[in-house]
């Protein structure tokens, strides 16, 4: 299990200096002393660093997954492909104002978008919405109306099969997070509440048949497996359809699917890949606490319900301990484990959570280069991508400036 993670011999906690108390640390020093003087930055301080690193890191992916590729596009989706490149280049717009920014992520998405065309995939991460919908809302950034109401038209021409599976990466709620986020960046009732209710309807009755005499109200099956994780499984589907519309019963079935969760985890507090699993392994967004944790820090904020703040506390503990993964993703990476904390922060506004987010992103700004080029952590399948590589990293650091602002990228809204 060890051989997963790196133990985490991070400090507890470490206070701020003030700001402009910044005389004697040296990023040259790969030292422990080094890496604690980074953590006790000014926050301004800190923020800027990282700020300069993600620009450098975006520039670093924008050549490798647009650039030398002569602007061809093999893999298209936001989870390893160009569109990734183009969200990270739009949030990079988001923090920097810098146009050319939007006009990368506009031209990135137009070559997604022909390349896209025939594609029967129909979810944010790893489908035709994701190309859609980050179009509409960079072309609404860019004042550019004509092509606003094309990606619109396209979305809205986006067909859901009848064996679509439920879960996130392939399936209906997929689609139905790039709806919310449609109305969320240009307003409500762009995708209509019908077309929107007419998914979630599928979605509860899918769920409710496969729960059948179950103790759980509602279960999904994907690839024959009943995961509870956010990519595949029940932690990605709750996440969502709390942002749906929900009748008093369904809010009941949502509620209850999390309270099952919650009482049949491991005695370590972390959350079995999928139904029945006694291997207590993966400590991933995909699968495990993080993405867990993410979806119970949802239901405390739609609930406000004492029970889910205190199992989303306990999964962050877990994500500390364990959560420093020998890889930089934001799937099953560390840059994807820090946005756990960020949401505790959100939260609860405390501070020690900030602190979490802030160790484990100078663990990766001090560290992930040279201990990828040691061959002691993996580089991913798709070292540039957005979920799987250097681009999540990129993006976190991007996140770590307005840290009360930062969202799970394609995930949280
Ligand atoms: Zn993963």
């Amino acid at each position: 299990m060890a051989d997963r993670f790196f133990p985490n011999d991070m400090p507890e906690f470490v206070a701020e200096a003030p700001l402009g108390d910044t005389s004697s640390s040296s990023s040259s020093e790969r030292t422990e002393i080094s890496f604690t003087k980074l953590l006790s930055l000014p926050y301004r301080t800190l923020s800027d660093t990282l700020k300069k690193s993600a620009v450098d890191l975006k520039e670093t992916v924008v050549r490798e997954t647009w650039g030398l590729s002569g602007k061809r596009i093999q893999d298209y989706t936001v989870y390893t492909g160009a569109l990734g490149t183009a969200f990270l280049a739009f949030k990079a717009y988001q923090v920097t104002k810098h146009p050319g920014d939007l006009k990368l992520c506009l031209d990135i998405v137009k070559a997604c978008d022909s390349t896209s065309r025939d594609s029967s995939r129909v979810t944010f991460l790893c489908g035709r919405a994701g190309v859609c919908a980050l179009g509409a809302v960079a072309a609404k950034h860019a004042g550019d109306e004509r092509l606003l109401e094309h990606y619109l038209k396209q979305f809205k021409e986006i067909k859901l099969s009848n064996d679509l599976p439920n879960e996130l990466l392939y399936g209906r709620i997929g689609f139905l997070w790039a709806s919310s986020f449609l109305n969320n960046h240009i307003g409500i009732n762009t995708i209509s509440h019908t077309r929107m209710r007419s998914v979630v309807d599928e979605i509860i009755k899918a769920g409710k048949q496969l729960a059948k005499k179950g103790r759980c109200p509602l279960m999904y099956e994907w690839h024959g497996k009943k995961y509870w994780g956010a990519a595949h499984g029940l932690a990605g589907i709750m996440h969502v359809l709390m942002d749906m519309e929900l009748k008093p019963d369904e809010v009941e079935d949502v509620k209850g699917t999390l309270r099952y969760m919650i009482k049949n985890r491991f005695p370590s507090g972390n959350y079995p890949s999928s139904e029945g699993s006694e291997s207590d392994r993966l400590v991933h967004w995909c699968h495990g606490a993080p993405g867990v944790a993410l979806t119970l820090v949802k239901a405390a904020e739609v609930f406000g319900d004492k029970d889910f703040l205190q199992a989303a506390k306990d999964a962050g503990e877990v994500v500390w301990r364990r959560g420093l993964l020998k890889r930089v993703g934001i799937c099953h990476g560390i840059s994807g484990n820090t946005y756990v904390f960020l949401a505790l922060y959100r939260l609860t506004g405390n501070e020690e959570y900030l602190y979490r987010a802030k160790a484990f992103t100078c663990f990766l700004h001090d560290r992930a280069q040279i201990l990828i080029s040691e061959g002691r952590m993996h580089g991913g399948d798709r070292p540039y991508s957005l979920f799987e590589g250097v681009g999540g990293m990129a993006y976190l650091f991007l996140d770590m400036i307005e840290p009360s602002k930062a969202r799970f990228p394609g995930y949280e809204l």
